[in-house]
């Protein structure tokens, strides 16, 4: 089996073919880079609509070489055995092209569509990797910040943002001090050589709130602290808020298994928090390689591979994309049968 998967929720143009059997992932990616400020979604769109046929093509070629070698698979056979595409949660008029594009595909070979939840393809890569069975997730990414557990069919939003995204709360304040979009590396550059400030921490119940500490964040640079000792504050105090919370739904589950998700995960002060809350008490902590964390399409080949499987396929009528696709709404066909 081989499964092509479409990412295209924000910022990456993406595209991958996952390999079943030999559990490889080739992935070719195309980044929306903009020219000032974030990002804006039309520009984002009409980069989708360049991007996106030609990384899907580039992919098709890899798969069309590894077809070639298949025993089972004729010359006239499609070289892939499903589409999968992030279905939402995303930017409008970036998912519509990617779905117009992941149909096509499907259509063209004749082969299943399965639609992806992003979030969920996000903790659904790091379970794959990490082995585990029933952990808990904490996915940090640009637009969403969730910390879910699968119960009963659906993976369970245990802890969420009130506000905005975690990286994009970081991205607003780079983009205050002047710097290019993406602003989290930086933000983690800088932080390395500064002094920890004091910023306002959020956490209600198991929700957290960044928008006050961003502002916060802009105030203590408009009145002159050193941007590294903001970023050291912003990192120190985030970061806290996430392995505060996370920390919590371990204990409230009684799991023992955290996996970390998103582009925001890159960050290593993240991961180093996280590592240590684990350590203390007794739990383990899995991070999947870089280019499984940050947008790819590799994530949606993955979970797209584990749907088709469960025969979690979509008619071409009923294959609309979702902005606001929940992780929740998500009916988790593919770990159907498993104890709960
Ligand atoms: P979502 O998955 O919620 O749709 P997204 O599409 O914005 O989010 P991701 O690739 O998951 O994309 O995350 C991008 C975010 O990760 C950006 O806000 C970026 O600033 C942030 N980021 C990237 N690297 C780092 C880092 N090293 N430290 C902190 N943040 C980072």
């Amino acid at each position: 089996q081989r499964v092509l998967g479409i990412e295209g929720t924000a910022w990456a143009a993406s595209a991958a073919v996952y390999e079943v059997d030999a559990d490889e992932v080739t992935i070719e990616s195309d980044p929306y880079q903009p020219e000032s400020g974030g990002i804006h979604p039309r520009e984002a769109a009409e980069h989708m609509s360049e991007a996106v046929p030609s990384v899907v093509e580039t992919v098709l070629e890899t798969a069309r070489d590894r077809a070639a070698d298949d025993e089972d698979r004729g010359p006239d056979d499609a070289p892939i055995d499903a589409v999968a595409f992030s279905r939402g949660p995303g930017l409008g008029p970036c998912l519509r092209i990617v779905g117009t594009a992941a149909r096509a595909v499907a259509q063209r070979f004749d082969v299943p569509l399965v639609g992806v939840n992003h979030m969920v393809a996000h903790l659904e890569v790091g379970r794959h990797y990490s082995g585990f069975d029933r952990p808990v997730c904490l996915n940090a990414s640009g637009a969403n910040a969730h910390v879910l557990a699968y119960r009963n069919g659906r993976y369970r939003v245990l802890g969420e943002t009130m506000d905005t995204g975690v990286g994009n709360a970081l991205d607003k304040f780079t983009r205050h001090v002047g710097w290019s979009h993406p602003g989290g590396p930086k933000v983690e550059d800088h932080a390395k050589r500064g002094e920890y400030v004091d910023l306002p921490y959020v956490v209600k119940g198991m929700d957290f709130s960044f928008s006050g500490i961003m502002s916060a964040a802009k105030d203590e640079y408009d009145s002159g602290t050193p941007v590294e000792d903001v970023c050291r504050g912003l990192e120190e105090t985030v970061f806290a808020m996430l392995t505060e919370v996370s920390e919590r739904a371990l204990s409230l589950t009684g799991r023992e298994e955290l996996v970390l998700g998103g582009g925001v995960g890159q960050n290593e002060r993240l991961q180093g928090m996280l590592r240590e809350m684990c350590a203390q008490r007794g739990a383990e902590l899995s991070v999947p390689e870089n280019r499984f964390l940050r947008d790819n399409a590799g994530m949606i080949a993955v979970l797209g591979a584990k749907m088709a499987a469960a025969g979690d396929t979509l008619a071409i009528e009923d294959s609309a994309v979702d902005s606001d696709f929940r992780p929740d709404e998500v009916a988790v066909s593919w770990r159907a049968g498993e104890p709960e």
